[in-house]
């Protein structure tokens, strides 16, 4: 069995079956996961016959197989590669008071939103619990020796976390787990395309930040931009679902708005979309289009996105410019992909 897809809970039920003692569990989550040991005969507290037996029931197969993409704004692109030959890429994104990392959840999408590249490469599988937060320990580990550490986790890579629920949920536990990581939920934060029927489990099990992808005013828009998730989950339900999320306190609903040249961009969409962020009392995030080979939209004009964000403030919602980061190294928004 793979160490990094159980929760403390899991291991400690297989650690009793094994007639050792259940704080042993706890020990082995602070040395992989706090203390960066990653090999049993390291584990000092542990008495030597355990540690053989650990050995035999356990692998510690670490994601230490990556490359590194660095764009000129510093933003750090990983490429992880993993057991079965396949590509995954999460995106460190330094700023002044922060350093936050935004995971992917599936290698590929089934969702195929018209303006993201990760679409464009199908849906190739899950990723499983530790792959997602093997992710978060090599850049963990990365970052040591700059002395810097993570002080966000974005779920905004490559797939639909809520479309690989399970692993998304188990990662979330050990991310805020005392003996593992040890984050706060305030500062995780999931992205998803509208999986309706799993929203408000979501926040339920885990009480992290929730940010929409809506990108369009009302379903007919939506429609012509995200088929998939549109047709299955429409615009009115999924409204409805993301008034039921539990927004922990002194947080709001992110709304991920692209702008489209022609498409999404009107000042009536804006005035429409204004209506929807009041009612939810979220905020907008406008993401300008980060562009990629065969992308069949173009970017609204920079007079043309300012426009809409005045619009927003004007109806009294909080409403910020997204600043593109790491195009250059394809490691923008939207952008991951390996083909
Ligand atoms: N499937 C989830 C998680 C991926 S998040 C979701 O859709 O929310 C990826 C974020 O990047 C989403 O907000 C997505 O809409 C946005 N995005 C996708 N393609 C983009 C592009 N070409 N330019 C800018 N943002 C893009």
């Amino acid at each position: 069995m793979n160490f990094f897809n159980l929760s403390l809970n899991e291991l400690e039920e297989l650690i009793i079956t094994c007639n050792m003692r259940r704080y042993n569990a706890k020990q082995l989550f602070q040395w992989i996961y706090q203390k960066n040991i990653v090999s049993f005969d390291e584990m000092t507290n542990i008495k030597k016959e355990d540690r053989i037996k650990l050995s035999q029931i356990l692998s510690l197969d670490f994601m230490n197989n990556y490359e590194t993409f660095i764009s000129p704004d510093e933003t750090v692109k990983f490429k992880f590669k993993l057991k079965d030959e396949s590509f995954v890429e999460s995106v460190l994104i330094p700023e002044k008071d922060r350093n936050t990392l935004c995971i992917s959840t599936q290698i590929g999408c089934p969702l195929a939103c018209r303006f993201c590249r990760t679409g464009t490469m199908g849906f190739k599988r899950n990723l499983d619990t530790g792959e997602i937060t093997g992710q978060i320990l090599a850049v963990k580990k990365y970052l040591i020796e700059k002395n810097e550490k993570i002080t966000n986790i974005v779920y905004m890579g490559m797939g639909e976390p809520l479309l690989n629920f399970e692993n998304t949920i188990k990662s979330i536990d050990i991310l805020k787990n005392d003996y593992a990581f040890a984050m706060s939920d305030r500062r995780i934060t999931v992205s998803t395309a509208g999986i309706v029927d799993k929203i408000v489990e979501l926040g339920e099990k885990t009480g992290v930040n929730l940010a929409i992808s809506l990108h369009a005013p009302d379903q007919e828009k939506r429609l012509e931009i995200m088929p998939v998730t549109s047709a299955k989950y429409p615009f009115e339900k999924l409204v409805e679902a993301l008034t039921k999320y539990p927004v922990p306190s002194r947080k709001r609903i992110l709304i991920e708005y692209i702008m489209l040249k022609g498409v999404n961009d009107s000042e009536k969409d804006a005035y429409k979309l204004a209506k929807t962020a009041n009612k939810l009392r979220a905020k907008v995030n406008i993401i300008p289009f980060n562009t990629f080979d065969t992308a069949p939209f173009e970017k609204s004009s920079d007079r043309q996105i300012e426009k809409f964000r005045d619009i927003l403030i004007s109806k009294n919602i909080t409403a910020i410019i997204r600043k593109s980061r790491g195009s250059e190294e394809y490691a923008a928004c939207g952008q991951l992909a390996s083909f």
